[in-house]
């Protein structure tokens, strides 16, 4: 005979699960008073049914970082009765945080009266960090790509920079989107190359040294980057003004082809928030860093590129024996200022130049002689004409010195001084004085920008001319030949 099955107990079964589950059950009577707990509960808090029984449970769990909208949703549920699904933050018996994911419900009895609130419950800690970690990888990985796309617009930029005053605009405006929190400044070498000289600033900073000594900074010392605030032992450099002197920075030597052209400054001075996080902090300090190695990388090849057409720009205009400025740079300064002129009526004037009986010189002397010469009349003519004079070397011992704003007589004036002044040049040659020499000068003016290039040139070279017969070693201007009505009307020459 068969035994009959017995009757399922559906109440024994419930009470089994509610007893035996891993999540954390929790009963309260409508007045929030706990009535039962499970093992769970118990498992996950710490606490016993015997210590919450008849206490509401806010007794028991507190919560610091419980959003505000959960807490809302809580009194929804006791006011509206309602169900709720929270995540709330609470302390274990031994104070420990922990985050819960909870489902409160209201309990009816079969005529629907209210009669308690249940709620179920599970420990999300380990996934509320991953979940937060995650956030911030894919925060932070979205920031590197910004940093990256801006930074190839910084090239772009930093590329197409013609001089180095407007490089320098590009590099602090770079800087300043790529890196907010820092101050920064641009050191570049002087031409003596004992000090660095401050070219640029951003940030704020105000405070920088206008000179810094290359041996107070451990980076040009040590020849490599150097970050202070990020290791335990350190140095500060001698040049590190900081508000804070803790402040975190990075010294990067700006190089190019093997040589150090200047030092690239950045300071996290201003930069205070989460310091008390070193973690975080450390992490911010360390994508900076490789940030900053980039750019001062960028910023290296920006100036030996500037430099470089710069370079080419003055050997383009430069006459390379005496370094005054050649027929090409001449002839478009003398056009753009003529132009000029004509809508300021400031009056052009040119000095036509020529060395006396220079071939008679040359071959008693010789030609290595002769080119000493040239070099030192160069060099007298850079020295004496300043401002608003520019001297260049047309070709051969043949000179002219551009001038603005300056009448006819107030050029002639300062030819005189010049002429004066040539006689005065010594110049040593295997080891004996070489015998003075004299120049011839011619002066014309346009008083008002009217007169074309070509007429006034002619004109500065038939005074010249006129010197020259005179017997050379004087000056002779175009109006003392009255020539100004003849230049006006004489045709171009070919
Ligand atoms: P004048 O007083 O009439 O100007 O006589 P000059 O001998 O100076 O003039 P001329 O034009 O007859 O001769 C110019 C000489 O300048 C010819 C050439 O030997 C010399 N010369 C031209 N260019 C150079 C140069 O680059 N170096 C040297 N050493 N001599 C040069
Ligand atoms: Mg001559
Ligand atoms: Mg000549």
């Amino acid at each position: 005979m068969t035994k009959p099955a017995s009757k399922p107990d559906f109440d024994q079964y419930a009470i089994m699960a509610a007893k035996f589950s891993r999540d954390a059950l929790l009963v309260t009577d409508i007045h929030d008073k706990v009535v039962w707990l499970n093992e769970g509960f118990e498992k996950l808090t710490g606490f016993t049914l015997k210590e919450m029984l008849g206490r509401p449970p806010g007794d028991f769990l507190r919560g610091d970082l419980t959003e505000s909208d959960a807490i809302q949703k809580i009194d929804d549920c006791i006011t509206n009765r309602r169900p709720v699904d929270i995540e709330v933050q609470y302390r274990r018996k031994d104070n420990t945080p922990f985050w819960m994911e909870s489902r409160i419900t209201p309990v009816f009895d079969k005529d629907g009266g209210h009669t308690h609130f249940m709620s179920s419950s599970r420990d999300v800690t380990a996934r509320r960090a991953l979940e937060k970690a995650t956030k911030e990888a894919t925060d932070n990985e979205q920031l590197r790509q910004q940093e990256r796309r801006l930074l190839s617009q910084v090239s772009e930029w930093l590329y197409s920079a013609k001089s180095l005053e407007e490089l320098l605009q590009v590099i602090s405006k770079s800087l300043e989107t790529l890196m907010p929190e820092a101050e920064g400044q641009l050191y570049i070498y002087s031409d003596t190359r004992d000090t660095l000289d401050l070219s640029i600033q951003w940030g704020g900073a105000d405070t920088a040294q206008d000179h810094i000594e290359p041996d107070d900074c451990w980076a040009l010392r040590r020849g490599r980057a150097y970050a202070f605030g990020m290791r335990p032992i350190e140095f500060p450099c001698g040049h590190s003004h900081s508000v804070e002197d803790d402040s975190p920075y990075f010294c990067v030597p700006i190089t190019a082809h093997g040589q150090t052209n200047g030092l690239l400054h950045l300071n996290f001075g201003a930069f205070a928030p989460d310091r008390s996080q070193r973690e975080k902090f450390k992490y911010f300090l360390d994508q900076r860093w490789e940030l900053a190695l980039l750019c001062a990388e960028q910023i290296s090849l920006a100036i030996a590129n500037v430099q470089l057409r710069q370079e080419l720009l003055d050997q383009s205009v430069r006459d390379p024996l005496t370094n005054l400025w050649n027929r090409r740079w001449f002839l478009e300064a003398a056009q753009q200022q003529l132009t000029r002129a004509k809508t300021s009526k400031e009056p052009c004037s040119l000095i036509s130049v020529d060395v006396d009986n220079f071939k008679k010189f040359n071959d008693l002397h010789g030609h290595d002689a002769g080119d000493l010469v040239l070099r030192a009349l160069g060099a007298r003519m850079i020295e004496f004409f300043t401002n608003t004079c520019a001297p260049c070397r047309l070709g051969g011992e043949e000179f002219i010195v551009l001038c603005s704003g300056m009448t006819e007589a107030e050029t002639a004036e300062i030819s005189e001084q010049f002429r004066q002044q040539v006689m005065e040049i010594t110049i040593k040659y295997s080891g004996a004085d070489l015998p003075p020499i004299t120049v011839s000068a011619g002066v014309a003016a346009t008083p008002d920008g009217t007169t074309d290039l070509e007429s006034l040139v002619k004109a500065a070279d038939l005074a010249l001319y006129e010197a020259k017969r005179l017997g050379r070693n004087q000056v002779v201007t175009q109006s003392q030949m009255g020539l100004q009505s003849k230049t006006r009307s004489a045709p171009r020459p070919a």
